[in-house]
């Protein structure tokens, strides 16, 4: 050091370490504060002068001490780095988050290096703790899973009714029905058609028509459980799959949705509109290889609903079909 340009460049690296935007700290073995450079300084709101020597765990409590020692105990023996990443533990202090942008966190989420320091004695006593400021690339990356989470919704659901729509709901039938192929659990279709839907759109309009078929759903949503899976199937067709449930109990479902939609009267520019559903009901305790299968019978059964009259509801039973 006593080279003119060693102190010179020694100057210089204070300065860098000082200025720039990462945090600094030197700790001693036993974790006391040796250094502490201007970004911790600004972000802690204490100064170099309050932290000297004191213990880094009584000046941030939330840090996990016998975690911590330990890992700066690795470093010193080892004389390797070691990390933290955000993802696993989002901040080792917690400091408010300035960040005008991404001022939406509360905290500034950290990724941390520590390095074991060799002295000129060639010992390891030192560690240097370099804090990264990362809240940005969280934020980014929690704004990325929102905006795929509501894509993902979006595209599971039906825009008119909010109910799933065909293709989900499908996808939920597949993986129920090869839930049921494992465990040998029940499940049953309930599956609906609006009667006369047309004459509703010739008498009173489309619009008037979308109305009645939203109403439709909310009877729906009032009926159902939160483990059933309620769906718009085609224009004025809706499903609900019901897991482990026979064809007598989801027939229950049915009748309460049977009066629920008779009694419904649709307000739509002054005038009331009522209607009736035809049903048809199957569950899977006929030997059924595929879940298409499932669909095909209680559209048969709703078939027979329809034949029959309408405003009913109808069981598959294997060949023979019973009126209800
Ligand atoms: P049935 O009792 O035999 O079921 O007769 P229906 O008149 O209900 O059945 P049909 O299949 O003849 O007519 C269904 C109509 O539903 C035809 C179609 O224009 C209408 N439709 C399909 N999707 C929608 C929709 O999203 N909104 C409205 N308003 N109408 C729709
Ligand atoms: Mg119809
Ligand atoms: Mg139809």
């Amino acid at each position: 050091m006593s080279d003119p340009f060693d102190l010179n460049e020694f100057h210089w690296l204070l300065a860098i370490v000082q200025s720039i935007d990462v945090g600094v700290v030197v700790l001693d073995r036993d974790c006391r504060i040796q250094v502490w450079n201007t970004f911790m300084e600004n972000r802690s709101a204490r100064l170099p002068s309050e932290v000297h020597q004191q213990s880094l765990f009584s000046l941030f409590p939330e840090i996990d001490e016998m975690w911590f020692r330990h890992k700066v105990q690795n470093v010193l023996t080892l004389g390797t780095p070691a990390f933290t990443i955000w993802e696993q533990r989002p901040y080792l202090m917690r400091f408010k988050n300035y960040q005008p942008i991404t001022g939406q966190e509360e905290f500034m989420f950290q990724n941390t290096t520590l390095l074991p320091l060799q002295g000129i004695n060639g010992r390891t006593e030192h560690s240097c703790l370099i804090i990264y400021d990362v809240t940005s690339v969280a934020v980014n990356k929690h704004q990325l899973q929102t905006a795929n989470l509501q894509l993902q919704q979006l595209s599971r659901t039906d825009r008119l009714t909010g109910l799933h729509n065909r293709g989900y709901w499908e996808e939920c039938l597949a993986h129920e029905f090869a839930r049921h192929r494992r465990y040998h659990s029940m499940a049953a279709l309930v599956m609906f058609d609006i009667d006369h839907f047309k004459s509703i759109n010739d008498t009173y309009g489309h619009q008037a028509g979308d109305k009645v078929i939203q109403a439709v759903a909310e009877v729906m949503r009032e009926q159902v459980r939160d483990t059933d899976y309620a769906g718009r199937y085609g224009g004025e067709e809706f499903v609900i799959l019901l897991p482990d449930v026979d064809s007598s109990a989801a027939g229950l479902l049915a009748e309460r949705l049977r009066l629920g939609i008779e009694s419904l009267q649709v307000s739509y520019e002054g005038q009331k509109i009522s209607f009736t559903i035809s049903l048809g009901v199957a569950d899977l305790s006929h030997p059924t290889e595929q879940h298409q299968q499932l669909i095909e019978r209680a559209d048969q059964a709703m078939y027979v609903s329809k034949e029959n009259g309408r405003n009913q509801i109808n069981f598959y039973t294997g060949e023979v079909l019973e009126g209800k």
